[in-house]
């Protein structure tokens, strides 16, 4: 899988030391599931844990996940929570993204057979721009009643994220790109965001390209998810369609994401939800996370290992039917992990 440019990564006799950033609610208790897997499978992998207090006055340390992150190259992280309203409260989630240039989201929203949902057989990509537009963090109060939130668009993330888009298919022998967009009426912002994806489109002739406004993107989305293949977007756009895409395949649960920039990766659950409701109830769905463990070592290069997770996971919910109460099933987290980790006991590493 094409993944922008070379990622170093750290490396020590043969493991690879990845970050991993717990966050809130479900996050913790999902990362013990995704160790208790690694090591059941043997997978060259040590976790530098970096727990994050959303309480914490300061930076210190988000700043020290960074540098770890930096470090190690490769991440997997839960959601972390941003509590305080306050002005200078910033979210730590977008800090991370912005600070380590994730410039591009990439979600594979893929069915799974035999799960309740609206619609059969969805496989779209969306490529989603990470760092800039409504996320740039650049609101202010010009004066008083009057408040100011800037969308950022620039040529060169613009570029990155359309030639990431036309390259995936590419490479992945998808047909056409759509790029989504509102530049009738963000004639400027959205209306570059465009021109440069019709430019990038030039040298992919191969490759169809398509323009859709957001609003009737949801529309389409809900009535005809078929008709996409490739999604190319600005960043709010980016989380309202995954929201969308990921609420018809099967809700927060089961789909990862994966954020890539030219040097580093952080892998996480497709929505980042937090899941503060359900956290410590042994209900939440630990797919979407195992997923992200998997693109991770995918990324890696321990392909064997993440093809046995993927499989055993896969298996789990759609051969086993051993599902979590968001999917309509009974099974409790532990259920789903331990039937997991006996169908990897069956499983060869090659
Ligand atoms: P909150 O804002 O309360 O933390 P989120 O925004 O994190 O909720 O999640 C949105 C919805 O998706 C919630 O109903 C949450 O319970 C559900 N959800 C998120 N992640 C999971 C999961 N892994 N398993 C089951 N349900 C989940
Ligand atoms: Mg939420």
């Amino acid at each position: 899988k094409w993944t922008g440019v070379d990622i170093p990564s750290a490396q020590y006799g043969g493991r690879h030391a990845v970050t991993m950033l717990p966050g809130g609610g479900i996050g913790p208790e999902l990362m013990h599931y995704i160790r208790e897997i690694f090591r059941f499978v043997g997978a060259p992998v040590d976790f530098e844990v970096i727990e994050i207090d959303p309480s914490t006055e300061g930076n210190d340390d988000l700043d020290y996940a960074i540098t770890s992150i930096k470090r190690n190259g490769v991440a997997i992280k839960g959601n972390i929570e941003t509590k305080s309203q306050g002005l200078d409260e910033v979210s730590r989630n977008v800090a991370i993204r912005n600070e380590l240039d994730l410039y591009v989201n990439v979600l594979h929203c893929r069915s799974y057979p035999g799960i309740p949902s609206r619609h059969k057989n969805i496989d779209v990509v969306l490529i989603r721009q990470n760092t800039d537009g409504e996320y740039a963090m650049l609101e202010h109060e010009s004066v008083r009643g009057v408040v100011e939130s800037m969308k950022v668009v620039t040529v060169e993330n613009a570029e990155r994220v359309a030639r990431y888009a036309f390259e995936y298919a590419r490479q992945n022998n998808r047909k056409k790109v759509t790029t989504i967009h509102k530049a009738n009426i963000m004639k400027l912002s959205d209306g570059l965001f465009l021109e440069v994806a019709k430019n990038v489109h030039k040298e992919y002739p191969e490759i169809e390209h398509n323009n859709m406004i957001i609003d009737n993107t949801c529309m389409q989305l809900v009535s005809n998810p078929h008709q996409f293949d490739v999604m190319n977007m600005t960043n709010l756009y980016g989380t309202i369609v995954s929201n969308v895409i990921c609420g018809l395949i099967g809700g927060a649960g089961l789909l990862s994401g994966a954020n890539y920039g030219d040097h580093f990766a952080v892998f996480e659950p497709g929505t980042r939800n937090t899941g503060t409701a359900i956290a410590g109830k042994n209900i939440a769905n630990p797919v979407a996370m195992i997923n992200a463990s998997a693109d991770m070592l995918n990324h890696l290069g321990h392909k064997e290992h993440a093809r046995v997770i993927y499989e055993a996971t896969y298996e789990t919910v759609v051969n086993d039917g051993i599902r979590t109460p968001d999917l309509g099933g009974t099974a409790s987290s532990t259920d789903v992990v331990e039937n997991i980790l006996k169908i990897l006991a069956r499983k060869r590493v090659n």
